[in-house]
């Protein structure tokens, strides 16, 4: 990187390039718009001080990114719950399907794994889903037991006889079974596993331009640049603060639009270095841009652009 002077490419230069593609992808429309009737075509009489009306000085800014779409989410859950909270749970699997298109789902991008559900016996009361204790009411015997007054004879003489029955509440085992409130009586926990979907992965080159020239063209700008940055020379700039403080004297003339676009152009970058799914590929590259409006014979308006240096520059028309 030098504070060099990018050179621009001059009109002719530019026109000429144009001219030469024009006449390539649509000879008839050239004949008609620039032709003169009763003489041969040619594009030697086509010049750029007889068609281009007004020019303006611009720059534009590019960058690519990757963005990787799909890659697997790092966060993964593990849950434990009570047995009827497994049904309330929706479960979802895979395993027939394979990866799917991330762009066509709906919907979390962590769920629980069906293929992950498992019993886990419980701790508290060893799978057994109840706690034994000692019966309370029969204090661990099984037996309740009681005295009967019996009179006997004719005295009607006072005995005490024993009397015992089995336990109402134990049933005469002498233990109790009280619920688990661990596994609340079910045995078992359950635990599965909240893991990404399985996403294919896609992986995606997208150029980023912005210009000043506030062109309705600057997608197929865009889309043309990204297809030929090698053969279009720019400024290339390895940080925005870099960039900031060179472009003006790298490109030699500057605007308010030049600078809303440079800064603008600067948050873009910005966003895109924090966000997880994108890599920033290139090199940040500046371009003087230079804007023709031109205006046929017949009155037909349009544009014509330059991007790039006197060097290598590209063409763009909407011609
Ligand atoms: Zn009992
Ligand atoms: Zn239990």
């Amino acid at each position: 990187m030098t504070d060099v002077r990018i050179k621009t490419p001059n009109l002719d230069e530019i026109f000429e390039k144009w001219k030469q593609s024009a006449v390539r992808s649509d000879k008839k429309k050239m004949e008609k718009q620039f032709g003169t009737k009763g003489a041969i075509f040619s594009l030697d009489a086509i010049s750029a001080a007889e068609y281009v009306k007004d020019t303006q000085k611009e720059a534009a800014i590019y960058f690519a990114i990757k963005k990787t779409e799909g890659e697997l989410a790092k966060d993964t859950d593990e849950e434990t719950v009570l047995a009827p909270k497994v049904g309330r749970e929706t479960f979802y699997s895979f395993k027939a399907q394979g990866k799917i298109n991330k762009s066509d789902w709906k919907g979390d991008e962590i769920i629980p794994t069906y293929e992950t559900l498992q019993p886990i016996p419980c701790k508290k009361c060893n799978g057994k889903g109840y706690i034994e204790s000692k019966c309370k009411t029969c204090k661990g015997t099984g037996k309740i037991e009681e005295q009967l007054q019996v009179l006997t004879g004719e005295e009607q003489k006072k005995e005490v006889k024993p009397f015992s029955y089995s336990c109402g509440v134990c049933y005469g085992t002498g233990t109790s079974k009280e619920q688990c409130k661990d596994c609340g009586g079910h045995k078992n926990l359950y635990k599965y596993q909240v893991l990404p979907v399985p996403f294919k992965t896609v992986i995606t080159g997208i150029p980023v331009l912005h210009s000043s020239a506030l062109t309705k063209y600057e997608k197929e700008i865009e889309r043309d640049l990204h297809q030929m940055i090698e053969e279009v020379e720019g400024i290339k700039f390895n940080d925005f603060k870099e960039l900031e403080s060179k472009s003006e004297a790298s490109l030699g003339y500057w605007n308010k639009n030049i600078k809303k676009t440079i800064s603008s152009a600067g948050s873009d970058y910005k966003d895109y270095s924090k966000d997880k799914e994108a890599q920033i590929t290139t090199q940040i590259y500046l371009f003087p841009m230079i804007q023709m409006f031109c205006e046929t014979k017949k009155g037909a308006k349009f544009e014509i652009y330059s991007l790039g240096s006197a060097n290598k520059f590209m063409t763009y028309s909407n011609f």
